[in-house]
């Protein structure tokens, strides 16, 4: 079969890292000559609205997927007229506008933060008396790794946000005073089969993810079970097939969900080794209808980014258990380069590790404890 993605990216890299394994093709598309998946499958340069490149995507392709949420919904709705596309465009679509999304996950009963839409002065007033200070302004669409929103602590956050935000579609969402941030990661194949990661603890700094730990000292089966039951609901009400991920509040107890990605994550991506089925193996099994594998723990793991910069390949290699995954990007300010897997056989083991990794990995965090 050939699979075609939209996005070039890592995550695409990843997958066809994955899915040749199983024997299969990988064409994709992106509007970037120097994408990182170019180098596991054919990359067609060309924009995501370019209905010529899209059509030559379909005739080439058994189904298509994608792998970057900010696709033109219109692109996957055209191609889903002349090919399979998984997962479903609705749930582009639902992911793509934050506000259409918290009132997805509030039609479903799953918990959020409260949220008013703002167009006008009036509105963010208004949702301002609402929901009280502090609270966040996000525009509704095109953010990512925390751009696109600010923090309102006070009046003057409020007239200055304005100003600078007045134009765009915004949503002001109550602030959660979390004590930690998770995501679920869930799997649906075209046949209906289900299954469900571990949840994963995830630490942000500047807005960019910095490491995952599965199954962190947070963890406990009562999450687990409420985290599957609001993804599982997410799955059954968009027919949903691939991997999706909800990225959670933890909030006095209580999972608030904050958003989802309809996609393979960045936070699944310790299951390459430190899972049975990695996300990406899964989401390609997912979608061409074979049977799902296990997505239980394989020891302990965590996952440290690589951010703006390369860590020294032989410093990290010669650690046991480290896992390098360079993407073959150019380094840049903030930009994701790669990821360092890490896996040992008791959680003592993995601390100790994970200690000597992040002043390699992530030089510029400060030393903090190991979740
Ligand atoms: P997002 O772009 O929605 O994923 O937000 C990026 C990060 O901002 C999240 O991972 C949180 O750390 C923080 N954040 C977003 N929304 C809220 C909120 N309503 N309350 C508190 N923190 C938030």
């Amino acid at each position: 079969m050939t699979i075609g993605v939209l996005g070039g990216g890592q995550l695409g890299r990843m997958m066809a890292i994955a899915g040749v394994a199983l024997g299969q093709r990988f064409v994709f598309l992106d509007p970037g000559a120097e994408s990182s998946a170019g180098h596991v499958g054919n990359l067609r340069v060309g924009a995501y609205d370019d209905e010529e490149r899209l059509s030559e995507l379909a005739r080439k392709s058994d189904v298509v997927t994608y792998e970057f949420e900010n696709v033109p919904v219109g692109s996957a709705r055209f191609l889903n007229e002349l090919v399979r596309v998984y997962p479903p465009p609705r749930a582009l679509e639902v992911s793509q506008d934050r506000l259409d999304e918290k009132r997805f996950f509030a039609s479903l009963g799953i918990p959020t933060a409260g949220f008013a839409p703002v167009a006008t002065n009036d509105d963010l007033e208004k949702a301002v008396a609402t929901l009280g200070l502090p609270a966040v302004l996000k525009t509704r669409r095109f953010g990512y790794d925390g751009k696109g929103q600010w923090v309102l602590r006070t009046r003057e956050d409020v007239e200055n946000a304005w100003e600078a935000l007045g134009a765009a579609s915004l949503v002001l969402e109550a602030f959660v005073p979390f004590e930690r941030e998770m995501s679920i990661l869930a799997v649906r194949s075209k046949t209906g089969e289900t299954r469900f990661y571990p949840l994963v603890e995830n630490e942000h700094r500047g807005g960019i993810l910095r490491v995952s730990y599965p199954k962190s000292d947070a963890w406990t089966p009562e999450l687990q079970a409420r985290a599957e039951a609001h993804a599982g609901r997410v799955l059954a009400e968009l027919d949903y097939v691939g991997v999706l991920a909800i990225e959670l509040f933890i909030t006095g107890g209580e999972l608030v969900a904050n958003e989802m990605a309809p996609r393979v994550h960045n936070s699944g991506h310790w299951t390459i080794e430190g899972a049975e089925t990695s996300q990406f193996e899964n989401h390609v099994r997912a979608i061409l209808g074979m049977p799902l594998g296990s997505t239980r723990m394989v020891g302990y793991s965590a996952m440290i980014n690589a951010i703006g910069k390369l860590p020294p390949r032989d410093e990290v290699l010669a650690i046991e258990g480290a896992h390098l995954h360079a993407y073959a990007k150019h380094e840049a300010p903030g930009r994701k380069v790669g990821h360092v897997t890490v896996r040992a056989e008791s959680k003592r083991e993995l601390c100790d590790k994970i200690e000597a990794l992040l002043p390699i990995v992530d030089p510029e965090g400060s030393p903090r404890p190991c979740r």
